[in-house]
């Protein structure tokens, strides 16, 4: 039997292909529920993430899966807004001729932040096309440097710096240029006239890790499980043990394979990974009313949360039975900082105060219901480096034979986070353990 540790969207894929190719398998997930940081939250109408979510249209795998479980048909690719709010006024950012009319940047600036994000590299006055073909080459360039260097001054300061603030917080310095030339490879192709579409599912996410949950069958899933020791024999993984209601059990496994952060894969294994991860705090708001025209509000005023977007902007509210939702999101780069020591309420409480400062015409009487969700670990800081940090799928060599790693450290997970790149981490993994080799 091959065990999975961890059941997010990386563990049931892995066991979804090991069982293609005939593997016994069983996923133990430490909570009550699978999907990780992709479950959900009810609503009047469709369920809705607890972290927002969407595709975007380089990410071939998941869209695959999503046709191969059968939700094809529901699997929509709608155009987003994107919007800079910037001295109390919301500049819509996403079509070729807003950005024109945007007043924060000169058209030099504009023309220098285009030609980065078309990749060409017109340092010098003329245009280069290949200079950044190899993200890997700018893995130790300091993302300021490179950005000051490849746009202008004015372009990092008013356009680049609010959005690392509120991507890295007090790490934007440490991350890498190879990050954001991977983020601008990682989205798709944007049509200068309606800007640029973006994935969701009909019905949420849920509903991927639903069918996945009813392809694998829910045998072989055990939630309320949670993996505390692996064991080996002669240089090979023998054994797993997992807690449930406060009893140990331990079965032998041929195989595992640790689809959850790495530092789970640290407890049980003793590998160490030096990947900084940040955190998230994340607010869901039920409102009877719309606030804003955009998707997607990044802030360069001054406001307590990092993000502000209004979900049903992109999906439409008749599919939450008519409920208006948004999300406040702010990551967390310490334990020790004030929003990460608020309870939920004070988070909320705080966060209200700061969409009445943004939107003077929002009523807090109109939130029919508010949910937070939190997590010490959501994201990776993609620092200088961090290629050489990536965790390896197989960790025969590292930890024990048949010990595997599909989670928010491997290589899939680079340069952006994503639910594709947990099925990708997931799959290498199980064609490691069916083939010997990543299809
Ligand atoms: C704020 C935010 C926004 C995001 N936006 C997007 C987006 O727009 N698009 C997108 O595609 N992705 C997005 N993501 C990323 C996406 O959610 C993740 O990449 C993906 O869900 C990771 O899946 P995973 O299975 O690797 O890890 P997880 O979802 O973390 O799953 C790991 C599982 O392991 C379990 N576990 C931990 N320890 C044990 C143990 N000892 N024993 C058993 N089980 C254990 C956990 O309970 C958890 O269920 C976002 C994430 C966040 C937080």
């Amino acid at each position: 039997m091959i065990g999975v540790v961890g059941g997010g969207v990386a563990g049931l894929a892995a066991a979804y292909r090991l069982q293609q190719r005939g593997r016994d398998v069983q996923v133990y997930e430490a909570s009550d529920q699978v999907g990780g940081l992709a479950a959900v939250y009810e609503t009047a109408g469709d369920p809705i993430e607890t972290f927002y979510h969407h595709l975007s249209a380089s990410e071939g795998t998941i869209v695959e899966l999503i046709e191969e479980l059968g939700l094809g048909e529901d699997l929509e690719w709608r155009y987003k807004t994107d919007s800079y709010y910037v001295d109390g006024v919301v500049h819509p950012m996403e079509k070729a001729w807003e950005i024109l009319a945007y007043p924060h940047l000169s058209i030099y600036d504009k023309f220098r932040l285009a030609m980065l994000v078309k990749e060409i590299d017109v340092r010098g006055g003329w245009p280069k096309f290949d200079t950044y073909d190899d993200i890997t080459d700018f893995e130790d360039v300091p993302i300021k440097e490179f950005l000051l260097e490849h746009t202008t001054r004015h372009v990092y300061e008013s356009f680049w710096e609010p959005l690392l603030d509120a991507k890295f917080g007090s790490r934007k310095e440490d991350v890498s240029a190879a990050w954001l030339l991977g983020r601008v490879k990682f989205r798709g192709e944007r049509d200068p006239i309606r800007g640029e579409q973006l994935g969701y599912l009909d019905g949420g996410f849920g509903r991927l890790l639903d069918e996945l949950l009813a392809a694998v069958g829910r045998d072989t899933v055990t939630t309320g499980a949670r993996v505390t020791e692996l064991t080996e024999s002669d240089g090979a993984v023998e054994s797993l043990t997992v807690e449930r209601d406060g009893e140990r059990e331990t079965h032998e496994v041929d195989g595992v394979v640790v689809a959850a952060m790495p530092n789970v894969l640290e407890d049980l294994t003793g590998y160490p990974c030096e990947i900084d991860f940040q955190g998230t705090v994340c607010s869901v708001w039920s409102m009877e009313e719309s606030l804003s025209d955009t998707y997607w509000l990044n802030i360069k005023d001054e406001a307590p949360f990092g993000v502000f977007i209004e979900h049903t902007n992109f999906v439409p509210p008749e599919r939450y039975g008519g409920e208006h939702l948004y999300y406040t999101a702010s990551y967390i780069q310490s334990p020790e900082e004030d929003l990460w020591q608020m309870s939920d309420a004070e988070v909320e409480s705080h966060w209200e105060a700061g969409i009445e400062d943004l939107f003077p015409h929002f009523d807090p009487d109109s939130v029919n219901w508010v949910k937070t969700a939190r997590n010490p670990r959501t994201a990776p800081i993609y620092e200088r480096g961090y290629l050489d940090m990536v965790v390896p799928y197989d960790l025969g060599e590292e930890v024990a034979e048949g010990v595997y790693y599909a989670g928010m450290a491997s290589r899939a997970q680079y340069p952006e986070r994503s639910l594709n790149g947990g099925i990708e981490a997931g799959y290498a993994c199980a064609d490691l353990i069916t083939n010997g080799s990543v299809r």
